[in-house]
């Protein structure tokens, strides 16, 4: 008897994740992927020798779906975690270094890990700084379950309980920004009680950060391709999906077909849609349980990059956030861009929720970013640029706003053998790479479930001890 055939449409971290789950479990699998790479939103090019990103890739400890991926493709040791939780938030002061303050956890018991660092965190007001508590024991007592939350922003629910605009700027935004991919003003409070609770609330260590030491398009989409050429999976690029045909009927006779690629029927049993909200809406048969224009109303975030390669070292940090700057958070680079460290320092600063930035032409973007480059680092103001990039990213993630928690689709997208995956999909996580691993996850394993092929046969990623019930799994 021959495996079931499963299709899997978009080689991002969901598609990547759901081919792995579906080829671990016994099914062959074909992956199509519209580009010429695999890794979808994350992606290097070169550039005068040298590898840049397309956007700097931060995850946390508790990201374990993700964690678990990198390990299964053979990346892990290419995207450590960076020891304890430590992170210099610089402010600039006119004509002297600039103001530094540390967010550093220690070994208390969360959510008590930071509180030594919040009491002298000089970028708040005394008075500001005994208002966090307040504000901390509110965000414990949510239930993530509580539909509610999603009605709400996470600015207004920070406001009823005492934070200040200036804390907002100097303290929860510095993480609603990279993790929301928006300010606490304008996002959900759902997704925010998702990360606070999730990073900093539970496990003290939970928000130890990791990221890649080398390209992402070699840890993420080239080891992929490895991964999964291993484990018998085919894997085509430039191949875009045109259509995926169901059978005429009801019921089960309404089963997915397979998709149309090239013009030409490419059968199979089950299907994985794993590409973007805009692109899924143009896919889904009639009859899904997903709502195209309600897909559509997921709207886009931007992030953009700013790549600076200097003559020489100008900070020392692996990396820094900033306050009063146009800077959120910059990384030091050499290492992933392939630059012998005696030759200069490449760095990248990363700028989230960048509706502004976005359609600024590039030239301005770089001459503002390098002068905020040189109030942050006194040597920067000396070193020569040898080069510099922008990289800008229109629809980097949904728009984490209050009502998106009803748009997000499970899994099961209401025809027989068809399944959704993606960061966007219903989750229970920000747009993130550990939200995309876990709808690959889960789309996947419901697709195994399908071929009869129950919790025991879920291998590699699916770890069948795992209560992945939020993610649609169960
Ligand atoms: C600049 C930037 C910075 C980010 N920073 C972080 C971060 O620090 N931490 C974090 O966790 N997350 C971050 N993210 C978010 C994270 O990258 C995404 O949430 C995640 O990679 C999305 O994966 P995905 O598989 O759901 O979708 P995608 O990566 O978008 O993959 C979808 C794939 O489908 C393909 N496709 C589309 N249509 C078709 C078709 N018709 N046929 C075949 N293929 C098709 C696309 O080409 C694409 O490869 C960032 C994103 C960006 C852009």
């Amino acid at each position: 008897m021959s495996a079931p055939r499963a299709v899997v449409v978009g080689g991002g971290l969901a598609g990547l994740s759901a081919a792995l789950t579906l080829v671990d479990g016994g099914a062959e699998v074909v992956l199509l992927e519209a580009r010429p790479r695999l890794g979808g939103a994350t992606w290097s090019f070169q550039r005068n020798g040298l590898s840049f990103d397309n956007g700097q890739h931060v995850h946390m400890r508790c990201c374990t779906a993700y964690r678990r991926f990198l390990r299964r493709i053979g990346s892990a040791q290419d995207a450590p975690l960076r020891g304890r939780l430590e992170i210099p938030v610089l402010r600039p002061v006119p004509g002297a270094e600039p103001a530094v303050a540390w967010l550093r956890r220690d070994s208390l018991p969360a959510p008590l890990q930071l509180g030594r660092a919040l009491t002298r965190y000089r970028h708040l007001r005394p008075a500001d700084r005994a208002r966090l508590g307040g504000a901390v024991l509110a965000l414990l007592r949510l239930e993530l379950t509580d539909a509610s939350l999603d009605s709400e922003t996470f600015g207004s629910f920070l406001a009823r309980h005492g934070q200040r605009a200036a804390a907002v700027e100097a303290l929860w935004d510095l993480i609603a920004l990279p993790t929301l991919n928006l300010r606490a003003g304008e996002a959900s409070l759902a997704l925010a009680a998702k990360v606070f609770k999730t990073g900093l609330l539970t496990e003290p260590d939970a928000a130890d950060l990791g990221w890649a030491r080398v390209p992402l398009g070699r840890l993420h989409g080239d080891a992929a391709a490895s991964a999964l050429r291993l484990a018998g999976a085919t894997v085509r690029r430039r191949s875009k999906v045109e259509a995926i045909p169901v059978g005429a009927g009801t019921g089960s006779e309404r089963a997915v077909q397979g998709v149309f690629v090239g013009g030409e029927l490419l059968a199979a049993d089950a299907v994985v849609l794993a590409v973007p909200h805009e692109a899924a809406a143009d896919l889904l048969p009639a009859g899904a349980s997903v709502d195209p224009g309600v897909v559509a109303g997921l709207g886009r975030s931007p992030i953009i990059d700013v790549h600076v390669v200097y003559d020489r070292k100008v900070f020392d940090y692996p990396m820094a956030a900033a306050l009063g700057s146009p800077v959120q958070y910059v990384f030091d680079t050499t290492e992933s861009s392939g630059m012998p460290p005696e030759e200069g320092q490449c760095v990248a600063v990363s700028v989230s929720g960048a509706d502004a930035e976005h359609g600024e032409a590039p030239a301005r973007l770089v001459e503002r970013y390098v002068a905020a480059l040189a109030e942050l680092f006194p040597r920067a103001r000396t070193a020569r640029v040898v080069d510099a990039v922008v990289t800008r990213e229109h629809s980097a993630t949904f728009r984490a706003t209050p009502g998106t928690a009803r748009l997000r689709p499970r899994p099961d997208s209401g025809i027989p053998g068809l399944y959704l995956a993606g960061a966007w999909t219903d989750t229970g996580w920000p747009a993130t790479m550990e939200g995309a691993v876990r709808s690959g996850i889960a789309a996947g394993a419901m697709a195994l479930r399908r071929f009869s092929r129950a919790r025991g046969l879920l291998g590699g990623l699916a770890d069948p001890g795992e209560d992945l019930s939020e993610e649609g799994v169960a």
